[in-house]
């Protein structure tokens, strides 16, 4: 039997239960934890690509590239299918651009490469792949930039990161635009870095990037920060500086929560006209660097009640993944939707805490929520969990990572093997 909308949060379009069961498109999530195991990563190919749409939709009015920020989910299918759509990357590391370089080599070209400890290697390694813009963070950045560009006699096109000192509401931990964080320059020691880098002969200034942090849901702090950009533009324009990109960085929310009011092309299409409204007719070429936005709600972590017990009158439901599988909860306090993969008949619901098998008080991923009444061997499908879920996994407990699912319509194909024991142990002495 389906449940009722008012009793169990159904999510279009990618995860809804029919016949009873939960599917993620044409796939029985049932199925497909009998066939792959868990826990299990499950991604929604078409949500995925929706969500790409959306985002070029909102956007089609302005010249724009969207650079899918690989840190978000790195995995290599998952790349390859935003490079068939037309997607740039944005990469932190090395190992992203690797990624990248595996995965779709021809989308090398709209790479992006942020991070503030970047090193000699990894600047060379992007400059012999011939990326698109180097997102630099710091004076010191700038030289050791200039150094391996001259060396590998390649011009390496550049923007600053710059600071807007603006303040979003969201979790300290991923706020990044106030002056006292750790990324980017002060925008107003912004110009001095430009005329510094515009003297070297294999730096080329080009752009102008800020990001200003993660699970912004109010697009006001965007607006801001893409005022201060412009006019930071229009000076650099007035110095003489060839400034044609724009990088607005990624961090535009989703719903964790009360999803059932989120309408998310409303949404991208709200940021796209706060975005663009301060650029406009200065020949700009915008950057977009989403992650969470794009991947966040394709993804479901898939899990196996294990036991249940109560200690002093609380009910704890222990499921076979941990935080070593989704550290969100732990990490910033997440809220993820759970539900279970068979809809509940009309019976009660308990109250209970869904933990893992980790020895840690912090290995949770739900606090005292209102559950229908699961037993051992039941499934659960941990919603929302397809950003910062597989690539924050480590092997902590010496636990090996889980396997990962691409459905599209009908078809479900791995895309990582699950991992073994074995492999864990092969790298050590
Ligand atoms: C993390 C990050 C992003 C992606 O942020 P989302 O909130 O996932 O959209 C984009 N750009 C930079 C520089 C980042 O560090």
């Amino acid at each position: 039997m389906t449940p009722k909308k008012s009793e169990i949060s159904v999510r279009p379009p990618a995860f809804l239960y029919s016949a009873g069961l939960l599917h993620c498109e044409g796939a029985s999530l049932r199925k497909l934890a009998e066939r792959f195991g868990t826990p299990l990563y499950v991604y929604s190919a078409g949500l995925i690509r929706e969500r790409v749409r959306a985002f070029d939709k909102a956007f089609r009015g302005f010249p724009h590239t969207v650079c899918y920020s690989v840190k978000a989910n790195s995995n290599l299918s998952l790349l390859r299918l935003l490079a068939r759509m037309g997607c740039g990357f944005d990469v932190v590391s090395g190992g992203e651009l690797a990624r990248v370089q595996k995965a779709a080599p021809r989308a090398v070209r709209s790479v992006v490469f942020s991070g503030v400890g970047k090193t000699a290697n990894e600047l060379k390694a992007a400059l012999k792949a011939g990326i698109l813009l180097f997102n630099v963070e710091s004076e010191a950045e700038l030289h050791v930039l200039a150094e391996c560009a001259a060396q590998l006699k390649k011009t390496a096109s550049l923007a600053m990161r710059v600071n807007p000192d603006v303040s979003a509401e969201t979790h300290p931990y991923i706020s990044t635009g106030l002056h006292q964080h750790k990324f980017g320059v002060p925008i107003q020691q912004a110009r001095a870095l430009y005329a510094l880098a515009a003297k070297q002969r294999y730096l080329r200034p080009a752009g102008v990037s800020v990001h200003i942090g993660s699970q912004i849901t109010d697009v006001s702090p965007f607006g801001e920060a893409m005022e201060r950009v412009a006019q930071l533009v229009r000076e650099l324009h007035g110095d003489g500086h060839a400034i044609r990109y724009v990088d607005a960085g990624g961090g535009l929310g989703i719903a964790y929560q009360d999803f059932g009011n989120f309408d998310f092309v409303a949404a991208v299409t709200k940021y796209a006209g706060t975005l663009t409204k301060p650029l406009r007719g200065l020949g700009l070429h915008l950057l977009l660097e989403p992650g969470r936005s794009i991947v966040g709600p394709a993804g479901t972590l898939l899990t196996r009640v294990v036991y249940e017990k109560t200690n002093g009158g609380k009910k704890f439901v222990i499921v076979d993944a941990a935080m070593n599988d989704l550290i969100r909860p732990s990490l910033y306090s997440a809220y993820h939707e759970i539900i279970p993969v068979q809809a509940p008949p009309e019976t009660a619901y308990e109250q209970v805490d869904v933990v893992g098998p980790i020895c840690e008080t912090g290995d949770f991923f739900a606090r005292e929520r209102k559950l229908p009444a699961t037993q051992s061997g039941d499934l659960l499908a941990v919603l929302d969990a397809g950003a910062y879920g597989m690539s924050l996994a480590s092997n902590y407990n010496t636990r090996p990572k889980a396997a990962e699912v691409l459905v599209d319509k009908k078809s479900a194909k791995i895309i990582r093997r699950r991992e073994t024991i074995a492999d864990l142990l092969r790298q050590e002495l």
